[in-house]
């Protein structure tokens, strides 16, 4: 399939739009007379400047994750949470009311329902029961309006990564947006196909600092891709999304990559453990294989489960109404204790 290039896919009226150019674009230094800040300072004490606006682009951030990963800072996109990025994506390539993208349930909600903000038609090809892409099936999906094909790899909630080859015959088959949301990439023994992203123009890589970071609190979501995708996403997003509390502590993250690795290693020794003790009820019926911070975990009444586990105070997810994961639970994987009171709770109930 002949490739159309980037621009060809971007709405018309991103392609005209003049984007907003912030204060800080030009200036960071000297007297800061241009941005209605307020110069006499934060309300407390403060050694951030938090009355001054944060840098528009994030640079030292930006440069830091594509160092870590390998890419160059023109490969990265730094938002509020991956859900910025999946929402800037639908701004940047789906015209609401015409175009339509490709899912693949069950998977993480937040594509359908950014889907539906931004007035998108979602049509959904089903993961196999082995929850495993389709990709002759997704191809033969592909509308001309088809702008944009989800694939979360490890998927929540199931846990599994996705077959790369089966990615690589979409990516070859689509020449729109593939998405593919690595959540999870650095709970799994499968690389990141961020490093792909030269050889496909039209791969975009969805990371997050929510997950293996361990900081979800402050929302930041990173976008790897073409610096023309990149470029686009830059365009479109608003002027100071990323604010300074969260670039200070996402900085600080690249100089404790060995505390990261340490606690990566504890919850892959810890989700080994979980599935371990889960096996030895009898009433677990199917444990599903995971490659994430998470366990899919199928069992009689599930639903009920879920809710005396909630009233015992334990709270995990039913996934019981996602196609192929009828009676499902998701468990993420605690602390050692936390998931040892699930177990009592658990044990307790059944
Ligand atoms: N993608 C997947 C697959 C997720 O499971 C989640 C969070 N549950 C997100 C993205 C959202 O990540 P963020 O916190 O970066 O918005």
């Amino acid at each position: 399939m002949k490739k159309r290039n980037i621009n060809s896919l971007v709405r018309e009226n991103i392609l005209n739009l003049k984007p907003y150019r912030s204060a800080r674009d030009d200036f960071d230094s000297g007297v800061l007379l241009d941005a209605n800040e307020n110069s006499f300072g934060a309300p407390f004490a403060d050694d951030m400047e938090l009355n001054r606006y944060p840098m528009p682009h994030q640079d030292e951030l930006r440069e830091k994750i594509s160092a870590f990963r390998g890419l160059s800072k023109k490969n990265v996109f730094v938002g509020v949470g991956s859900d910025e990025a999946i929402d800037l994506l639908f701004r940047i390539f789906c015209r609401p009311g015409k175009d339509r993208v490709i899912v693949n349930p069950p998977t993480y909600g937040m594509y359908k329902v950014s889907a539906s903000i931004n007035d998108v038609a979602v049509d959904e090809v089903l993961l196999t029961e082995s929850f495993q892409l389709q990709p002759e099936k997704i191809i033969k999906a592909i509308r001309p309006e088809t702008k944009l094909i989800f694939i979360c790899s490890p998927n929540n909630p199931t846990g599994n990564s996705m077959d790369v080859s089966d990615i690589v015959k979409i990516l070859e088959g689509f020449d729109g947006i593939v998405v593919v949301d690595e959540a999870y990439i650095d709970f799994s023994i499968q690389g990141s196909l961020a490093n792909n992203i030269t050889d496909f123009k039209n791969l975009v890589v969805l990371q997050t600092m929510s997950k293996s970071f361990g900081l979800a609190g402050i929302r930041l979501g990173i976008a790897l891709a073409d610096p023309e995708v990149i470029s686009y996403m830059m365009k479109v997003k608003a002027p100071y999304n990323v604010n300074k509390l969260t670039s200070v502590k996402a900085n600080l993250a690249f100089s404790n990559i060995d505390h990261i690795t340490k606690n990566i290693k504890a919850i892959l020794a810890e989700r080994e453990r979980v599935i371990g003790k889960l096996v030895t009820f009898k009433e677990v019926e199917k444990i599903y294989p995971t490659d994430a911070n998470f366990v899919m975990f199928r069992i009689e009444d599930a639903l009920n489960v879920y809710k005396e586990l909630a009233e015992k105070g334990v709270i995990i997810r039913y996934r019981g109404n996602e196609p192929n994961c009828e009676n499902c639970l998701r468990l993420t994987v605690g602390t050692a204790s936390e998931n040892d009171r699930f177990f009592r709770a658990l044990q307790e109930i059944i």
